[in-house]
């Protein structure tokens, strides 16, 4: 944002859940050696995450891909030694691009899929034969009433309206 200092971006990390620890980082890259996602692609290191989001480099951070790069598997927030809780910090800048819109397309089309079917992904006549096959019963309807209960009260409807609106 216009004007806005490095301070800023961090204070607005750790005034949200999950992101209150980033401030502890040293950067020692403890969490990227153990990280397997920055093993398998340079496109991903949890340290420079972290470093860009404390010198302020917010749109880099958050307009980026690779803060959905995380597999969330916990192994780097087990072993940073300044207990750095980091891959609860990935979460909550994940939560901050979402609010801004900034909201990779393959997440808003299992979204759509949530809110619509209730499903991440539709049931195909292949998947269904394949079942079938398999000797597996065919697959119940979702309660959807029960789905659209907790995605309005998780405000995740409202979260996907804003995507729309952003993308206009
Ligand atoms: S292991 Fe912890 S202190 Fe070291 S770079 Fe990663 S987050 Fe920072
Ligand atoms: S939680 Fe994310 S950043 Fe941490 S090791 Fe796993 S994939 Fe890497």
């Amino acid at each position: 944002m216009a004007g806005e200092k490095p301070l800023d971006f961090a204070r607005e990390i750790t005034n949200r859940l999950g992101g209150e620890t980033i401030t502890r980082c040293y950067q020692c890259g403890t969490c990227a050696s153990t990280c397997p996602v920055a093993r398998t692609t340079e496109r991903y290191n949890p340290r420079q995450i972290i470093r860009l989001a404390l010198l302020g480099q917010r749109d880099e951070v958050l307009k980026g891909d690779s803060i959905w790069l995380c597999a969330s598997c916990y192994n780097c927030q087990e072993r940073c030694p300044q207990k750095v809780e980091i891959a609860d910090v990935i979460y909550a800048l994940r939560n901050i691009a979402i609010r801004e819109g900034n909201i990779p397309a393959i997440y808003t089309e299992f979204a759509a899929g949530l809110m619509s079917e209730g499903r991440l992904a539709p049931i195909s006549k292949f998947l269904e034969k394949k079942r079938a096959d398999y000797g597996l019963p065919p697959l119940k309807p979702t309660g959807m009433e029960a789905v659209k209960k907790i995605l309005a009260a998780t405000g995740f409807d409202k979260v996907m309206f804003k995507k729309e609106g952003a993308s206009q």
